[in-house]
């Protein structure tokens, strides 16, 4: 990899940042040079402090070889199976010691979180404590409060077959588990699957991007001073060392990215049988109704737009989908609230975070500068390629075969898209691969009904963006090429888990009753029956009893099945 061209740019702030920067160069007046482990450029001579460097990379020559190969990847994975082999990290102890020290870590080391989020993305304060700091604190506190609850095996009912007999469901860690994240909240997303896998009692590697490299190295820095080492460890770099990393055996690869490598990710755990998560993106859309409140429906979606990470969040919003009579009036609205909320000229507000790199800056650019879509910008359209910002914009009724119709934008770029009837819509977005998420603004409850029965997505708000992703009760998580599995709340815990069915039976004239935990709560009140009551069992429900009435249940006083106080004469 190679500088392919650069600059010396006016801009107090903002230092270069691209993919897989490598090699030592010479420029001007200062030596660059690629900081491998962290992937950061540093420079050796002082540059004038209102000067910054600007370069556009690009991967096409020579490769720095990685010093985290295959070999070493798997001593790691050595190293973190025996760790697990020894039952350490399944005690809840354990567990709850480090979900206490994320949640500690994340108290103590705010300000620098907050730091290397502006390094990487010049991401706003409070947007970073919202969207990362917030996040995490919120997960791990619920993770303390209920893991308790969440590793209580569950009693399950049980089957004529198995007669008598109980049965219950025991959430068992799955192992040795690797973490991939991404850069866009790069502190959360790589947070977020490490609480469930430690609720879960597995031992786990940790891959955060290089994209964001202030926060990556920050992750490993921090997770080796607040983790437990033996248990959880974190490894940076790019291709070379997460293509090691996949080469090894995994019990489960949670993976946050784009489809592309999600395929790469899915190809390398088929070759092991490897279970995996897949949190990808898509093309999220908006459907909005011409009744809505317009002020509150445009406030929220500029801030699921433009507020959250300038449109580089995988379910903010990537295009609307209106009527063309209310289109208009809907423009004008959101641009109010853009100059509201950023001023009137929005390239000069320090509320949006940057474009991550020079790559997705011109992959940006390249959307708004196609031919037939360049002149459908109705707002905005600026770029300054040195502060890696474009202005946000809107764009009206562009081709739908047009790229940015067919890609995932991830960027401050809104296409707004019109149809005769509202409904239309809906066989708009599932022409469309199934996105993360889909929103609808409307007061009318029937479309809600239509929206939420007939359009394929991860997940969904009505009358509103992105929040979805705070409501720890729901899942989250895509389907169809916006991903597969979920996790957030108890489903983080349970996508780390394997759902182990145990059946319990026991020997003739000793019948067992209710759950492990059952017996033992009413283990005074254990009766053994004899063959006259197995007799009247067995022609009571060969008589035509459905097996939901058969139900375990744990409160009937010790007998393991409602029905049992009946059959043995003492029913009311
Ligand atoms: P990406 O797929 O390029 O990279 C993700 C990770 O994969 C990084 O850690 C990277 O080092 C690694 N990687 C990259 N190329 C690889 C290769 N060839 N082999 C092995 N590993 C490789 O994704 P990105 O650009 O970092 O993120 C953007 C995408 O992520 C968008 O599509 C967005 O919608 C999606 N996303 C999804 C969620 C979610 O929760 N569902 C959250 C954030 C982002």
């Amino acid at each position: 990899m190679a500088i392919v061209s650069a600059g010396l740019f006016k801009h107090p702030t903002r230092c270069l940042k691209s993919t897989g920067i490598a090699g030592v160069g010479l420029l001007g007046t200062f030596t660059y040079c690629h900081t491998y482990k962290i992937n950061r450029v540093s420079f050796s001579s002082s540059i004038p402090s209102s000067y910054y460097c600007h370069a556009t990379l690009s991967t096409t020559m020579e490769e720095v070889k990685s010093t985290f190969d295959a070999d070493e990847a798997a001593v790691l994975v050595n190293k973190l199976r025996k760790t697990f082999n020894s039952g350490k990290t399944k005690s809840y102890e354990w567990r709850i010691s480090q979900l206490e020290s994320i949640s500690k870590m994340v108290d103590e080391k705010e300000k620098e979180i907050i730091e290397a989020l502006y390094e990487d993305l010049s991401k706003p304060q409070l947007e970073a404590y919202l969207s990362e700091i917030l996040m995490v604190k919120s997960s791990s506190k619920l993770a303390l409060k209920e893991l308790k609850q969440w590793m209580i095996p569950k009693t399950a009912a049980t089957s004529l077959a198995s007669y008598p007999s109980s049965a219950e469901i025991v959430s068992e860690p799955l192992g040795v588990v690797l973490v991939i994240s991404t850069w866009n909240f790069p502190f959360s997303l790589s947070l977020e699957p490490i609480i469930g896998a430690i609720a879960a009692g597995n031992a786990v590697v940790l891959k955060p991007s290089e994209i964001a490299p202030a926060t990556s190295s920050l992750l490993s820095r921090l997770l080796g001073e607040y983790m437990d080492q033996s248990a959880i460890i974190v490894v940076e770099g790019a291709v070379a060392e997460t293509s090691a990393l996949l080469e090894q055996k995994w019990d489960k690869i949670f993976f946050t990215g784009g489809a592309r490598v999600g395929r790469i990710v899915m190809a390398a755990a088929a070759k092991n049988l490897t279970p995996v998560t897949l949190e990808l993106g898509g093309k999220c859309p908006a459907v909005v109704d011409s009744n809505v409140n317009l002020q509150v429906a445009s406030r929220r979606i500029v801030a699921g737009k433009w507020v959250c990470n300038n449109g580089q969040a995988c379910i903010g919003v990537d295009y609307i989908i209106t009527t063309k009579e209310f289109a208009p009036k809907l423009i004008e609205a959101l641009v109010s609230v853009v100059e509201e909320i950023f001023g009137r000229d929005p390239m000069e507000s320090k509320e949006r975070s940057c474009i991550i790199n020079s790559f997705h800056f011109s992959r940006l650019v390249n959307l708004l500068d196609e031919d037939k879509v360049s002149d459908k910008i109705v707002f905005g359209g600026q770029r300054d390629g040195s502060q890696l910002q474009i202005a946000p914009t809107i764009l009206l009724d562009v081709p739908e075969d047009s790229l940015i119709m067919q890609e995932e934008i991830f960027g401050p770029l809104l296409p707004i898209m019109t149809v005769e009837r509202l409904e239309d819509s809906f066989a708009m977005i599932n022409r469309k691969p199934k996105p993360l998420a889909a929103y609808l603004f409307s007061d009318d409850e029937q479309i809600e009904r239509e929206f939420v029965q007939n359009v394929y997505a991860g997940g969904m708000a009505i009358n509103d963006t992105i929040l979805q992703v705070t409501v720890p009760s729901l899942p989250f998580g895509g389907v169809g090429e916006s991903g597969m599995g979920a996790y957030h709340g108890k489903f983080s815990f349970d996508a780390f888990s394997h759902k182990k069915a145990v059946l319990y039976r026991s020997f003739a004239g000793n019948l067992r009753q209710g759950t492990r935990l059952t017996r033992q709560k009413n283990k005074s009140k254990s009766k053994p029956y004899s063959v006259e009551t197995y007799l009247k069992l067995f022609l009571l429900y060969s008589d035509g009893l459905k097996t939901e009435s058969m139900r375990t249940d744990p409160l009937d006083e010790g007998y393991g099945c409602p029905l049992f106080p009946y059959v043995m004469g003492k029913g009311k």
